[in-house]
């Protein structure tokens, strides 16, 4: 259905409410007959006129439009609309937190308050890359991370002030920029692009503010053996051509160490061999991917 109307179709017919149904059409027919466009030689009122007629009669005589009809003129008799002015503006401003009124009462008039400079701030978050070897991204591990950020001022402890005078060392500002170290732990088999979260250890907070947070990119860094697809890692092992003719035992490098394999007769080059449990680790090193052997094939 269309918008609803704000239009009295009972003032239009020129009827109330308790007039009959018979009633209603007679008046309707008397008033199309009087606004009807072939009677008034196009004039353009009579042509309006006419439509809200029609559309007044449309309605009231459908007992289903009536009731609709009526339902949203009671609603509206109780809720009458109110015009959206400034004061609705205001009124949502103030039920904001700080009650910041500006912009719509006097909108160049207020100056934006100045911030208390002995109020508690948060320290900033800080976000970086960190180059991650794989098999630390693969199997877990903790690695040192060095950074910048603010700390609290030793000279002052903090307080911006010796004695009575500035701290020399902050200049007031009670933080310092300084590199520190931290040691980061690297959850066993995440995903390389992971950002780490790491509460507390971003930039120090003011007048006992709480610190920021410290986001680390994990950036995989590639390694001269291994690659990892998803859970696996795959590793290409160049053998003689004898041992891919007559197979037999070979030894080797894995993630964490080394294994023993068996490499089959007749191994051709570019032939995978499948080693369960020695690839990345998977849920937070519950169990572990596959290591995937690419043979190559010594030329005699
Ligand atoms: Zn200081």
């Amino acid at each position: 259905m269309a918008q609803p109307t704000t239009r009295n179709y009972y003032k239009i017919l020129g009827i109330t409410q308790k007039t009959n149904k018979a009633d209603i059409k007679k008046k309707y027919r008397e008033l199309a007959k009087k606004y009807h466009p072939d009677t008034n030689s196009g004039s353009k009122t009579a042509e309006d006129k006419f439509k809200i007629i029609s559309e007044a009669y449309d309605v009231l005589s459908n007992a289903k439009k009536r009731k609709a009809y009526d339902r949203e003129r009671s609603y509206r008799k109780k809720s009458p609309p109110r015009p959206r002015s400034q004061s609705d503006y205001t009124s949502g401003y103030e039920r904001e937190p700080g009650g910041n009124r500006q912009g719509y009462e006097e909108p160049f008039a207020q100056e934006p308050e100045p911030v208390d400079p002995d109020m508690p701030t948060s320290g900033f978050d800080l976000q970086f890359m960190i180059d991650v070897p794989l098999p630390i991204v693969a199997l877990g591990g903790t690695i040192p991370y060095t950074y910048e950020k603010y700390v609290q001022c030793e000279e002052c402890e903090g307080t911006g002030t010796c004695g009575s005078d500035e701290c020399p060392q902050c200049q007031g500002k009670q933080l310092v920029v300084r590199s520190v170290t931290l040691d980061v732990k690297i959850p066993p088999g995440v995903a390389d692009q992971y950002t780490l979260s790491i509460l507390k250890e971003g930039g120090a907070g003011r007048n006992g503010g709480p610190p920021g947070a410290l986001y680390l990119k994990i950036c995989t860094q590639p390694h001269p053996r291994f690659k990892r697809v998803k859970n696996d890692i795959i590793r290409e092992v160049t053998i003689s051509s004898k041992l891919a003719e007559e197979g037999g035992p070979l030894e080797v490098e894995t993630l964490d160490g080394t294994t023993t394999i068996q490499v089959e007769e007749a191994t051709l080059v570019g032939e995978e061999l499948r080693v369960p449990g020695e690839g990345s680790a998977i849920s937070w090193g519950k169990k572990r991917g596959n290591l995937i052997i690419k043979f190559n094939i010594e030329d005699d």
